[in-house]
């Protein structure tokens, strides 16, 4: 089969256009514009410009709209800003699609497949369009997207599928007839588009946002009525109550929410991880457990053969990677391959048995394909057995697919009349298939004794921490589905490293650390991942087992962490449950044992994230709070089911993500309750100013408030909300899952300080004489309130180490954000024009002095207070 060729490829993606689906409601930047009107401080300040006109304050009425100006534009930026590095990030996950063409096999973007292209389609694959089947192995596809049918539909030859189904068993190739919008899921695209429900989050600091938007409403009434009492005139009044609800309504906090969460979720893609689903970003910072897969993800999948178990002897193999060069050695000595006719028949079986494909590249060796069946082809080529070659002299005429239930895999070839069948898969399996064995010229019955010898050496390999994999054969005259994989002759063992990756012993110190624990969960061999799992730190040395537990039984997977797949099946749910927070390994599992897995650990309270790659790991993936999909050796499926995609495979990658996601939370905690402090300060402060001093000596005008607001409040909310993961993130234990932002602590600290603030602030105020020089005092009020702000910036870097712990220079745009302030702010007061309109009057050298040590003095209290909590070390939530 040679499919298109290239020319014909490019006519046709003219001819047709390319495979995707129209989106029906893409966000533009007109519908951002109008969204900022939803605002409520949009019409606070529309309603304060219309004031403003009545009372003939002609210029407040300009310098209001050029705020409202201001704000919507900004707003508007940040918006589009997020909008613009979300779509960026689905650009990052587009599906891809194996097709034939120019004879070869070919990895494309699903969006340039074309009609007429051939597609290769196996097991976990999502169908990227509508397809006639032209050459099929038990192929069977879930089609519950298009028809509601959750069951999996058997596909025959000639049988159509369809664009957006998943393959859920079996391969096929098929032809393509339509694509994009011609498809039938194009058709009714419209009806499924995905949405994104705002996640609790999200909901919470909405709410929190109307409380305190209640709470200004609450305070400007009872302003209200106290001038009604004191006669003052109503313009006036209502000018005070709406500079008192700007003051109060934290309007950067939706925006900086929004910000941090896709900058952030920007900044975990760069690294790697992928969130799909933005509820992800909270919960990573909540995980408990991580459950990951062996081989990939702990392991570099880079699999070479090293050792090779036939006819009772062990050769030894030379080599690294997937150049195919190395040679065979037996006890120190060099052999002669072509002399050992059962290590060749053995080479020849595990090539043959192989849908992986070597290639070399610009001198460099490499696979397409699964890494365990890449190390097998390159181990035959070290004897000069080539697959290409190998498959013209035994042409494939049929295939029982791998699937990680049955961990086998075997093809059938014809040479002449003769058939010829070939297996590998774990060594138990292989061997319960096998009546007979191999040794020299002969074929003899394979006895109990000698299975459970081959075990032992299967064990001694596993124990080095090899992978190991059991190879058969048979000659046959005549097959029946039944009977392919049936009386099969034993060959030998194959032994190939998949060294750990270097960085995940580091990691996984860093989740003990951040009391994160780690399991790892196996199809492969219990000593393999027994041996793998001390090399890279999982078993604790003289652990202490929390469980208390009487059952001699259970009691032995207490001591050794490890629960095979066989022995789960054993266990109830309630048995599962009482040990499952010590065990460390799961080996031999099959992916629907995970579920059990993770639904134990769910119910003991964890907060659990699993890997998985294959399609029948996908309810584990749901089931999990995090689902983590793989990026290079995941299905479709498996990534569609997730919440966050490894695009490295990696472990290290993970415990990254659950950084930033802790590192996100904490700051939105950060700049949330640094804006409700700096707000609730001007509310106090100007209800001590109306309550002690009456409306006519008002600390704050409207006006300067207005410009406090506007301009220092957003730029170091977001620079709090971009702040950097620190270190010391993990060595904390996992925030607890729901829990608010305004904990018992954080409200605390948030109404201490404001209240402190607003006391200085009236202090400065009353002492620097209102009744002589008030435009002098709230000049004073107004450089104060302004330098505890940028104090407060680098204050709320943490709101429990010392700034002198974390550093002051550390986040740059923290930085500029205080710059920009400083230069705004000193424009306002002394550049004449503003001067009068914000009625300013210039600082002496002594009142600057009295201004600065009033705003330090946040500085030296914030320190106390975080002194104090941290000695008291009490954090709960406020239910
Ligand atoms: P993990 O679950 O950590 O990814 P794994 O790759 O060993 O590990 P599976 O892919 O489920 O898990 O494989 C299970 C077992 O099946 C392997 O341990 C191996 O013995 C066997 N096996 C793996 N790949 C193949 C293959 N291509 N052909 C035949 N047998 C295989």
């Amino acid at each position: 089969m040679m499919g298109l060729s290239n020319l014909e490829v490019e006519k046709r993606l003219k001819k047709y256009g390319y495979n995707e689906l129209k989106e029906k409601k893409k966000v533009t930047w007109i519908k951002i514009l109008l969204r900022q009107f939803s605002n409520i401080l949009v019409w606070i300040l529309f309603a304060a410009s219309v004031i403003s006109v009545f009372i003939g304050e002609i210029l407040n009425f300009w310098v209001i709209i050029f705020v409202l100006f201001f704000i919507v534009i900004l707003g508007f930026i940040q918006e589009y800003k997020a909008e613009k590095a979300m779509e960026s990030l689905k650009k990052i996950v587009q599906p891809t699609a194996k097709v034939i063409r120019e004879g070869k096999i070919r990895k494309i973007p699903s969006k340039e497949v074309v009609p007429g292209d051939l597609l290769v389609l196996e097991m976990g694959d999502k169908i990227p369009a509508d397809a006639k089947v032209i050459e099929v192995i038990n192929l069977k596809v879930d089609e519950a997207i298009l028809t509601g049918e959750s069951k999996p539909i058997v596909k025959k030859k000639d049988d159509l599928i369809f664009a957006g189904t998943q393959i859920v068993h079996g391969k096929c190739k098929a032809l393509v007839i339509a694509t994009g919008m011609q498809t039938k899921l194009g058709k009714i695209a419209g009806m499924i588009q995905e949405v994104e429900e705002k996640t609790p989050l999200q909901k919470k600091i909405t709410k929190l946002g109307k409380i305190l938007a209640l709470i200004a409403l609450i305070a400007c009434v009872v302003i209200f009525i106290f001038g009604v009492f004191e006669e003052v005139p109503i313009v006036e009044m209502l000018m005070v109550a709406l500079a008192l609800a700007v003051a109060a309504v934290p309007e950067g906090l939706p925006l900086a929410l929004t910000l941090t969460l896709s900058l952030g979720m920007h900044r975990m893609a760069k690294q790697n991880a992928i969130i799909r689903k933005l509820l992800a970003v909270e919960t990573l910072g909540s995980v408990t457990v991580i459950c990951a897969d062996k081989t990939g993800t702990i392991t570099k999948n880079e699999m070479t053969v090293e050792k090779i178990f036939v006819d009772d002897k062990i050769f030894d193999v030379t080599g690294v990677g997937y150049e195919p060069k190395g040679e065979f050695f037996v006890d120190g000595r060099k052999v002669d391959v072509y002399k050992e006719k059962n290590l060749i028949l053995l080479l020849k079986s595990v090539v043959l048995c192989n849908n992986a494909v070597l290639e070399e590249k610009e001198g460099k060796w490499g696979i397409i394909g699964d890494p365990t069946e890449g190390a097998l082809i390159v181990v035959g080529t070290k004897a000069n057995l080539w697959k290409e070659d190998l498959e013209k002299e035994y042409p494939r005429v049929g295939e029982v697919i791998f699937t990680s239930e049955r961990k086998m895999m075997t093809t059938i070839h014809k040479k002449g009349e003769e058939i010829l069948v070939f297996s590998k898969g774990a060594p138990e399996i292989i061997l319960k298939k096998c009546k007979f064995i191999k040794k020299k010229d002969k074929i003899e019955e394979f006895s109990e004794d000698e299975k459970v010898k081959i075990l032992e050496i299967n064990k001694d390999f596993a124990r080095s921490a090899f992978r190991v994999l059991g190879v058969a054969y048979k000659k046959a005259s005549e097959l029946t589905p039944e009977n392919i994989e049936e009386d099969l002759v034993f060959l030998g063992l194959v032994a190939m490293i998949d060294p750990p990756r270097e960085e995940v012993g580091k990691a996984i110190e860093a989740c003990k650390k951040g009391k994160i624990r780690v399991i790892m969960v196996t199809g492969d061999n219990e000593e393999t991942a027994k041996a793998i799992g001390k090399k890279i730190g999982l078993f604790e040395e003289n652990k202490k087992i929390k469980t208390k537990i009487k059952n001699e039984k259970l009691k032995k997977f207490l001591e050794d962490g490890v629960v095979t797949g066989s022995e789960l099946n054993k266990l109830s749910n309630d048995e599962l449950e009482s040990i499952v927070e010590d065990i460390v390994v799961y080996a031999r599992v099959v992916p629907e044992q995970k579920l059990r897995i993770v639904n134990a650990l769910k119910k003991k309270g964890h907060i659990v994230a699993m890997t998985g790659d294959g399609v029948n790991d996908a309810p584990a993936l749901k089931n999990a709070d995090i689902g983590i999909a793989m990026g290079v050796k995941g299905t479709d499926v498996a990534r569609e089911a997730s919440d966050m995609i490894l695009q490295d495979d990696n472990f290290s990658t993970i415990v990254e993500a659950i950084k930033n996601g802790r590192a996100i939370y904490e700051n939105i905690e950060k700049f949330t309750c640094y804006l409700i402090s700096r707000n609730f300060t001007e509310v106090i402060l100007i209800g001590l100013g109306i309550i002690l001093l009456g409306f006519e000596f008002l600390p704050l005008l409207p006006l300067q408030i207005l410009f406090i607001n506007t301009f220092d409040e957003e730029m170091p909310a977001i620079a709090l909300g971009l702040d950097p993961a620190r270190e010391e993130i993990m060595n904390k234990p996992p925030r607890k899952v729901g829990q608010g932002i305004l904990t018992k602590r954080n409200s605390f600290l948030v109404f201490s300080l404001a209240l402190f603030m607003a006391t200085v602030a009236f202090l400065i105020f009353i002492t620097s004489n209102p009744t002589i020089g008030i435009e002098k005092a709230r000049t004073m009020v107004f450089a104060t309130i302004v330098g505890m702000v940028i104090f407060n910036t680098f204050n709320f870097r943490s709101l429990d180490e010392s700034i002198f712990k974390i550093g002051i220079f550390a986040n740059k745009l923290l930085i500029l954000a205080v710059v920009v302030i400083s230069l705004t702010t000193l424009c306002v007061m002394y550049i004449p024009f503003l001067q009068r309109i914000f009625e300013f009057t210039p600082l002496n050298l002594k009142e600057w002095i009295i201004c600065l040590v009033g705003a330090f003095s946040t500085f030296v209290f914030m320190e106390v207070i975080k002194l104090f909590m941290r000695n008291k070390k009490t954090n709960p939530p406020i239910p």
